[in-house]
């Protein structure tokens, strides 16, 4: 059968999702083909992706290195044309050619092409969640305003969304007409979710990127370790499946077999299994609604054998506190909370702050904010943003080493 194939712009290719989405799309040269890839700084991995995808377009995110990458590939006989920028990947986000957009750029980065994406009215999976905690009202009305189709990649909230009613899908979830009751959360708790309390100052950033069950970019593991990552998520959850805050619970399952549950008020309670591996999520995302083969290992049940779960200490996790208290205080709070984040895994993973340091960086950063309730628009956002960023830099330089 000749099927007309989806044209895929992938925004942050290089990186653990975006090498793992090719890894699907390899799969399936019947259905998809590339149109853009984008990186920020690896210009050795995005020549080797431009000569085996050869996509319309490259985006670098440095001018000096996209112009290395163009001769590179003129060298090699490749007519791909090379952008720079924040407007390159707003250009490849929009153009009238591509389908999808793929959004695996790490960070509040990814927040313009991915709003921009949505304003072009493009099928969105969203695997950048710092862009949905910072933008949350501003992003979903503009997804539904312009009639966008967004798809988690996320494995929880790809587990969500799979395990909701079918017609919920397709915009904010009717959740009292479908039954829903709540989202529970699953959680592994990382790395130090046993270490004895009085260690957790003294890790190191390479034991808090070893992740027990996932593979992924550097800023995530350090998330996963404080579990800020799942305190992003819930905010991510709550405005994907516009669900109140009290209606979404985390629930730590340390073996990741559980990507997350939803539980109805007949008592009913829905789960999406699987290896730990995003090639499941990327797969359901991109065939949506159809199911495609992803490469990944099928569940053997008899070796995972048994599934625990309890619930989180938010003793050796203040992060996750933090998330919850930006959420009932609203406004710009999320902003500033991801934004002072950034900066202290930066921080950490250079050397500049110790571990727990994050959860104290944020917290003073949160109150030395001031927290505005104004964030509807993308000047306001990116505004609070930047603020948040220059108290935490000074926050850390106070505390720095
Ligand atoms: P990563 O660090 O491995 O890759 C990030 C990608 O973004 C790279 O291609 C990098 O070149 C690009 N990038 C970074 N900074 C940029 C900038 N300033 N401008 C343009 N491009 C830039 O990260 P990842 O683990 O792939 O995560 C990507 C996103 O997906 C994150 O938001 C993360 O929270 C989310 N996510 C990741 C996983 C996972 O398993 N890795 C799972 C769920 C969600
Ligand atoms: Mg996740």
């Amino acid at each position: 059968m000749n099927r007309i194939k989806q044209s895929i712009t992938l925004l942050g290719s290089t990186g653990s999702i975006g090498v793992n989405t090719l890894d699907v799309i390899a799969r399936h040269s019947d259905r998809y083909k590339v149109f853009a890839l984008t990186a920020n700084k690896n210009i050795d991995l995005l020549e080797q992706q431009c000569k085996q995808w050869q996509p319309v377009y490259a985006v670098m995110a440095d001018e000096k290195n996209a112009q290395i990458l163009e001769q590179r590939l003129h060298r090699a006989g490749l007519s791909v044309s090379v952008l720079s920028g924040q407007s390159g990947l707003v250009d490849v986000a929009c153009d009238a050619a591509t389908d999808c957009v793929v959004a695996a750029i790490v960070g509040a980065a990814g927040l313009v092409p991915t709003l921009a994406a949505a304003k072009a009215a493009k099928r969105i999976l969203l695997a950048n969640k710092e862009s949905l905690v910072m933008s949350g009202q501003l992003f979903m009305d503009t997804v539904q305003s312009n009639q966008a189709q967004l798809l988690p990649v996320d494995s929880e909230h790809n587990a969500i969304f799979q395990c909701l009613p079918d017609r919920c899908n397709d915009g904010v979830l009717d959740k009292y007409n479908k039954g829903v009751k709540r989202l529970l959360l699953t959680a592994s708790g990382g790395p130090f979710r046993t270490l004895s309390l009085d260690k957790l100052h003294s890790v190191t950033p390479e034991q808090a990127i070893a992740h027990p069950n996932w593979e992924m970019g550097r800023k995530i593991s350090v998330d996963s370790a404080t579990m800020m990552n799942k305190g992003l998520e819930l905010i991510e959850a709550h405005w994907l499946f516009g669900v109140a805050l009290e209606n979404i619970e985390v629930v730590i399952h340390p073996q990741s077999i559980i990507h997350s549950m939803v539980s109805y008020n007949d008592g009913s309670v829905l789960a999406q299994l699987g290896n730990p591996d995003m090639r499941t999520p990327i797969a359901n995302a991109l065939a949506w609604p159809e199911r495609i083969e992803s490469g990944v290992e099928p569940l053997d049940i008899f070796t995972v054998a048994q599934l625990d779960f309890e619930h989180p200490d938010l003793t050796r996790f203040p992060c996750l506190a933090l998330c919850f208290a930006a959420i009932k205080t609203g406004g710009s709070a999320s902003i500033v909370l991801n934004a002072a984040n950034e900066v202290a895994v930066d921080a950490f993973l250079n050397g500049q702050i110790r571990f727990t340091d994050i959860a104290t960086v944020v917290d003073e950063t949160l109150s030395r904010a001031s927290i505005s309730t104004e964030v509807d628009t993308l000047a306001l956002i990116l505004d609070a943003d930047k603020k948040a960023r220059d108290i935490a830099r000074a926050t850390v330089s106070s505390r720095g080493s």
